[in-house]
């Protein structure tokens, strides 16, 4: 059994920042667990390399900028970063490959476990952290960056699902249609408008958008950003604009997704793809929709969620519910409470066991 302070569950972006940012406040690396199957940069890294990314290299920079443990990092790909050009959208590698880069270092650094988190228990003010691979550690604080993966909706009228994964790289996308498909693609977000423009490039049959919400775009607001988070930017606004709205493609429908609509239009569909959102990697002793404070993060005494598994949700001046998922809104949250989660429990022993009561009836998590 190993003792440290922090145990950070995740190396996709948002852990990657959790630590970059505890050794920035000064934390010894030994008091530093840090646990990943993969240590590859997490989804983006691994799946969506090619993806057209929606935030413009300026943001990048300050994002790099913002954690001083990332400029010790000797990385040629983040030297390459500051040559693109400011105000421009590029393919997700810009941020994967210096991303990649600052993780291979930090790995050096803190005591990093190439496995998953598998049990949680809490007991005597400690976290008690199991891994895969055996490993236990009693740490006074968990960090869950444990991430997300595209959701399946399951429509039994078109069973033959392109995985969003697959879908969103335009290549691989080639290789599962054919000129003879029908392809149902759901959702009006970013992912689902880049899946829409990728098969209206490739050769396929026809394509039929199933469509919740109407297409929204970020907008600048002077001083703050109207749909921030879930309005279209970059590349994929640019089409949206231009071709879904103004000038479709001909063999290309949309619909709005009511039963009716699905009744119908679905049994014509040969393959689908299910660009709809996303939802929480299981956490092994957790329940999937374990309750967290969405402006804290905090999900227990000493335990914290961040990253899209565990996003800061905003209102905006409009009144639209924003859910914060970008590298910068991490880099920011993060900022802002890991000051915080590094003070002593701020609860009395009564509180305290309050709410570890009143946790247990939502977690699986056990606490002796
Ligand atoms: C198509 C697309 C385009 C995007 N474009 C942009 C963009 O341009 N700009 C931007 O800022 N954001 C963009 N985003 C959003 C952003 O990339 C994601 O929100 C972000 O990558 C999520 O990072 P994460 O660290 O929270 O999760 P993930 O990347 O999912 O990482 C989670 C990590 O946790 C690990 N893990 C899971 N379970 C365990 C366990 N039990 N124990 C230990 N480790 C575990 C996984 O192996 C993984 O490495 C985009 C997203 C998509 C889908």
């Amino acid at each position: 059994m190993h003792a440290a302070k922090w145990f950070v569950a995740g190396a996709g972006p948002a852990g990657i920042v959790v630590v970059g940012l505890l050794l920035d406040l000064g934390v010894e690396p030994k008091d530093i667990v840090w646990a990943d199957p993969e240590f590859n940069v997490g989804r983006i890294g691994q799946y969506y390399q090619t993806v057209p990314g929606n935030t413009k290299t300026s943001l990048y920079i300050d994002f790099m900028r913002a954690c001083k443990t990332f400029q010790e990092c000797d990385s040629p790909a983040m030297q390459e970063l500051y040559t693109y050009e400011l105000t421009q959208e590029y393919p997700l590698s810009i941020i994967v490959k210096p991303l990649q880069d600052i993780t291979n270092y930090m790995r050096t650094k803190v005591s990093a476990y190439q496995s998953s988190l598998t049990g949680l228990e809490f007991s005597a003010d400690m976290w008690h952290v199991e891994l895969a691979d055996g490993s236990e550690f009693e740490v006074e604080r968990v960090v869950l960056a444990t991430g997300s993966h595209p959701k399946s909706l399951h429509y039994s009228e078109c069973s033959q699902e392109i995985p969003l994964d697959v879908a969103l790289n335009k290549e691989a996308l080639a290789q599962y249609i054919t000129p003879e498909d029908t392809v149902a693609v759901v959702g009006s977000a970013h992912s689902a408008v880049l899946v829409l423009k990728f098969l209206s490039e490739l050769p396929v049959g026809r394509i039929i958008n199933f469509y919740k919400k109407p297409l929204v775009y970020t907008q600048d607001m002077g001083g703050w950003l109207l749909y921030s988070s879930s309005g279209l930017k970059g590349i994929a606004a640019e089409w949206a604009q231009k071709v879904l709205e103004k000038n479709p493609p001909c063999n290309l429908v949309r619909l709005f997704n009511s039963e009716k609509a699905r009744q119908a239009w679905l049994p014509l569909c040969s393959k689908i793809v299910y660009a709809a959102g996303y939802e929480r990697n299981p956490i092994p002793g957790c329940k999937p929709d374990m309750a967290y404070d969405t402006h804290t993060g905090k999900i227990a005494p000493g335990l914290f969620g961040i990253g899209i598994a565990f996003p800061e949700v905003i209102v905006d001046p409009a009144g639209n519910v924003e859910h914060k998922i970008g590298l910068n809104s991490f880099m920011q949250h993060a900022l802002d409470m890991l000051p915080v989660w590094s003070r002593g429990s701020h609860l009395g022993k009564m509180e305290k066991l309050y709410t570890f009561n009143k946790f247990e009836e939502l977690l699986d998590i056990h606490v002796l």
